[in-house]
């Protein structure tokens, strides 16, 4: 149903988008989503396609977002059956490599203690008699095989099933709708935007940017805005490849130390991805051949039997605080933007995981609630079941 003055207006169609139209709808607020190009069209279509804890993370102390992460985890198993499954995660370890036995373990007992010791946090060291079933790989210079569980989705799906969802508590979709503009008024926002009809306007109590890599430029246009934060886009490639993989998810070490996930994928093969610093135009991406090399030579390494066809490949942008050194260590918590500290009427967000899109949408309709008319709940994100 379309209102003229909706309470919200979501910029972006990606899985905040999604998530924040959907947290809305549920909180019984009139929703308006603008999406320029189609429902996960960018990088909510190019991730690695995990619902994970982010056992990495750990590395460079992110336990917060390592424990809200599980927990997320752990609510979209539940409540998107169809479209998140728990699947087995093998870390090879070589005499050759970084990787000690000893700091794997150590990595995944605290995993599975952010986790709070559920089932599902277990994990094991395989056998050598069991390492002859890993879809081929390597053994010369093994030392151990570790074995934990995370969540796999398909990363568009889970966007559109969110979006549907929204829709169902009565959000309205515009796409292809393009966010032109904005301007503070006394009651919330005027925001322009364009569609195949022309120039449109409308006003609303809260504006949300859930724009992705566009996030700046977007914020750039509303008025008045802050100064807009120093970020940094890192490209991140996968290739897909012929051939699946029957043992579920590899997590393996590249020549520069960096984790690696071979993953099956529709019956083929993902692997990914890198962290190449990206300027320019986010609508330009493309994956490098040096990407595409890296990722091709880890897989030869690990997998020397298995013949390679490249399918296909693409890159996505995460966004990042800008920062020295290597973007690996930079922090992956969502940051919230607003306009006001005392009550906000916009917020923009940054960064942030396909995992925690449901926790990061209640936060931001959190931070814009006292300045929102009293509506009347019709459903809680958390139990709300997507997909079929
Ligand atoms: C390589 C890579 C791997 C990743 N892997 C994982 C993973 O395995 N697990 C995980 O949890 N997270 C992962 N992430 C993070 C996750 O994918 C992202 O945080 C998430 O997809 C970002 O979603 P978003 O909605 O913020 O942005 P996007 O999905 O990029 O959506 C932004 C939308 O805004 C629209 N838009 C932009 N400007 C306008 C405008 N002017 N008007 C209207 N619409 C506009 C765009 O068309 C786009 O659809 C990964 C990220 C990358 C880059």
């Amino acid at each position: 149903m379309s209102t003229a003055h909706p309470d919200v207006v979501v910029i972006g169609g990606g899985i905040h988008g999604a998530g924040v139209a959907q947290a809305a709808a549920a909180a019984g607020y009139s929703v308006r989503v603008l999406e320029k190009t189609g429902i996960a069209s960018a990088t909510s279509c190019r991730s690695s396609k995990l619902i994970h804890g982010g056992l990495r993370y750990l590395e460079s102390g992110q336990f917060g977002l390592v424990r809200e992460s599980l927990r997320e985890r752990d609510r979209l198993l539940r409540i998107a059956p169809s479209l998140v499954r728990l699947v087995p995660f093998q870390i090879p370890v070589y005499r050759a490599t970084n990787r000690w036995r000893s700091t794997i373990r150590a990595g995944l007992s605290l995993y599975a203690l952010l986790g709070n010791l559920r089932p599902n946090t277990r994990f094991e060291t395989l056998t050598r008699r069991q390492w002859g079933t890993l879809d081929g790989l390597a053994t010369d210079g093994l030392k151990a095989v570790f074995r934990y569980y995370d969540g796999q989705t398909d990363d568009a799906a889970l966007t559109q099933a969110v979006m549907r969802s929204a829709q169902t508590l009565g959000a309205e979709l515009v796409c292809p709708a393009e966010f032109l503009h904005a301007t503070r008024t006394n009651a919330g926002y005027a925001v322009r935007y364009r569609t195949a009809q022309g120039e449109q306007e409308c006003e609303c109590h809260v504006l949300v940017n859930a724009a992705g890599p566009w996030v700046n430029t977007v914020l750039a246009g509303i008025e008045p805005h802050p100064p807009l934060p120093a970020i940094e886009l890192v490209q991140g490639t996968h290739i897909v490849l012929d051939g699946t993989l029957h043992q579920g998810v590899y997590y393996t070490e590249a020549e520069d130390r960096r984790a690696v996930f071979v993953m099956p994928w529709r019956s083929m093969t993902l692997v990914g991805t890198t962290e190449t610093r990206f300027t320019g135009d986010p609508a330009q991406l493309r994956p490098l051949p040096e990407e595409t090399d890296y990722l091709l030579r880890t897989f030869r390494r690990h997998f020397p039997q298995r013949d390679i066809h490249v399918r296909d490949q693409f890159a996505g942008l995460r966004v990042l605080p800008q920062g020295a050194g290597s973007a690996f260590h930079r922090p992956r918590e969502t940051v919230y933007l607003t306009d006001a500290e005392s009550r906000p009427r916009l917020v923009n967000i940054y960064g942030g995981k396909l995992t925690g899109y449901r926790a990061a949408a209640a936060k931001a309709l959190a931070l814009l609630r006292p300045a929102l008319p009293s509506r009347r709940a019709q459903a809680d994100t958390a139990d709300l079941r997507i997909g079929d």
